[in-house]
């Protein structure tokens, strides 16, 4: 291991921020296409992050699962993808893999030894233990023939955050510093026989789809937000929350009729089924243009998982609703992707420096590392003046990787694997993957 940043800023081939999961995982494609790789990690004895516990490489923060295997599962998918594409974090994985069912749970301490041992492998990685505060300039990367890839993750140091503020995004409120996350839910799940479509304020319009609410049902609906379980705040997440961005939670405690005079407010709603306003109306969005998903509009919540599963399928119209995503609410850096990358990934502000992980906007081990495998690709085609096709939109990987450079409709915000990012099988799309087969 190195200790001193000086002695490889200049040296030709490519240079990644931050060894975790997707550090790691563009550190051995880049590799194993022959490129020179110096790959910084801060974490040692006496600096760490809020979340990391050891000073290993692609330390998993949290769970020690990678979800399902089952290959009718998008994490599945995803994964065997990823295997296609030989990922070194995968096949740690399965190296270190414990009993957990059908899901890749691992040994974390293992799995990072199996990592780091690959990496060393190569012959071509060099690990520098240092924090790196900021990038040499574009003429310095074309002097030095060198590509950069920022993969410092969601709770990346300061001085780099300043540093990427500074001269990597297009406007500086391009960087997030917490997000709040409304649960996202699959199209086809919801009852249409219980909603309409209607803007408030827009009448002829019909942007949102509305699931009224008697006062019955509110008062229920209150009372179990009231009373669910919620997630503990982590101690570095003390950040206070927006007031225009309030947890439903926050908002319920406030008081009964707070959510009913915010976003669960009924004005302009007219139920076509009974010809007046309900007492209150949830609303939910089309989440991309084939409106295969729609988001709940204001639910950011800490609520758990299964009490969320539990809460919402009660509200008329969901009964059987299937969540592509949880509401959440916790510390999350990331970038404004979609205005501030290339297609390649790298950022429209200096095309020698490539974004991977979870600070480009993706939500999971898995898919953090799948944009690092695809960033230490396509940074790899340009040191080798070779090509790289990123796989087609209908792959999982793929469509991460849309959502990543193009986002969906609304505000962008971190998104795991799921179903709902693949684009719309219509016939003619069915009839191009027969041809194709
Ligand atoms: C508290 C927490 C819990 C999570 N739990 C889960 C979970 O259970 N399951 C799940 O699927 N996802 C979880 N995630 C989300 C996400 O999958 C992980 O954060 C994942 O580790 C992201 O991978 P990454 O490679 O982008 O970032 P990381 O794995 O965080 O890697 C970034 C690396 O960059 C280093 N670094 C940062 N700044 C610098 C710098 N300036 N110079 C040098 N090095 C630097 C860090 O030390 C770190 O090693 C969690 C996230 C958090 C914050």
């Amino acid at each position: 291991m190195q200790t001193s940043l000086d002695n490889f800023k200049n040296k030709p081939g490519l240079h990644i921020v931050g060894g975790g999961l997707a550090g790691s995982e563009a550190a051995w494609q880049a590799a194993t296409q022959g490129i020179d790789v110096y790959l910084y990690e801060m974490r040692s004895e006496e600096v760490s992050t809020p979340a990391h516990k050891t000073t290993g490489l692609a330390e998993l923060v949290c769970s020690n699962s990678f979800k399902s295997l089952r290959l009718n599962s998008v994490a599945g998918l995803l994964k065997h993808e990823m295997e296609l594409l030989d990922s070194v974090i995968i096949a740690a994985a399965k190296k270190t893999q414990i009993p957990a069912g059908q899901a890749l749970a691992v040994d974390r301490l293992a799995m990072s030894a199996a990592v780091e041992q690959s990496l060393e492998q190569t012959g071509k990685v060099t690990r520098v233990n240092a924090e790196v505060k900021e990038l040499p300039t574009k003429e310095q990367m074309i002097e030095h023939k060198q590509a950069w890839i920022v993969a410092t993750g969601p709770l990346t140091a300061d001085a780099l955050y300043q540093y990427i503020q500074a001269n990597l995004l297009e406007e500086s409120t391009d960087l997030a510093f917490y997000d709040a996350i409304a649960p996202v839910i699959e199209a086809d799940s919801i009852d249409y026989e219980k909603a309409y479509f209607a803007n408030r304020y827009e009448p002829e319009k019909d942007d949102y789809l509305n699931l009224p609410l008697d006062e019955k049902t509110y008062g229920e609906f209150i009372e179990d937000v009231q009373t669910a379980e919620y997630s503990p705040l982590h101690a570095f997440e003390s950040t206070p929350y927006f007031e225009a961005c309030l947890p439903i939670e926050v908002m319920a405690k406030r008081g009964k009729e707070t959510l009913r005079f915010g976003p669960l407010k009924p004005v302009g709603l007219v139920d076509p089924q009974t010809g007046v306003i309900p007492h209150a109306a949830i609303q939910l969005r089309r989440e991309n243009a084939d409106a295969t998903m729609f988001s709940m509009v204001g639910f950011q919540t800490k609520m758990k998982w299964p009490e969320q599963k539990r809460v919402f399928q009660k509200i008329p119209g969901l009964e059987n609703a299937v969540f592509y995503r949880y509401g959440s609410v916790h510390r999350n850096s990331y970038l404004n992707s979609p205005k501030c990358l290339s297609p390649d990934l790298s950022f429209r502000r200096n095309a020698r420096v490539f974004l991977a992980g979870q600070i480009s906007g993706v939500e999971g081990y898995t898919e953090s590392t799948a944009i690092g495998l695809l960033a230490g690709r396509l940074a790899s085609a340009l040191l080798s003046a070779s090509g790289f096709s990123v796989p087609p939109e209908g792959s999982i990987i793929g469509s991460l990787h849309s959502y990543v450079t193009k986002g969906v409709i609304g505000p962008y915000q971190p998104m795991n694997a799921n179903f709902g990012l693949l684009p719309r099988l219509t016939k003619e799309r069915f009839e191009t993957y027969q041809a194709r087969l």
